[in-house]
């Protein structure tokens, strides 16, 4: 999981986000922003509409099909050596 995480991060700036930055250049990434800004709009992957949520100042969209919210994954039971 954090691996992904870190993956996620890594790709986004590589392609310098989403949005313009200090010289006006456009991110790279805004193409990969499959459901920002799609409230109610059917998820291209599962054709669930896809749920929206303003969280403090940022607004957050997401399928809840896709991204459905999990808890912390469980620790694996520790095998005994002995
Ligand atoms: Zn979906």
């Amino acid at each position: 999981m954090d691996r992904a995480i870190q993956a996620v991060l890594d790709e986004g700036l590589r392609m310098r986000g989403t949005q313009r930055d200090l010289f006006g250049v456009q991110g790279l990434a805004k193409h990969r922003r499959t459901v920002f800004g799609r409230a109610g709009a059917p998820c291209p992957r599962c054709t669930t509409p896809v749920s929206h949520q303003r969280i403090g100042a940022r607004n957050t969209y997401w399928c809840a099909s896709c991204q459905p919210l999990t808890s912390a994954p469980e620790v694996p039971a520790q095998s005994t050596l002995l």
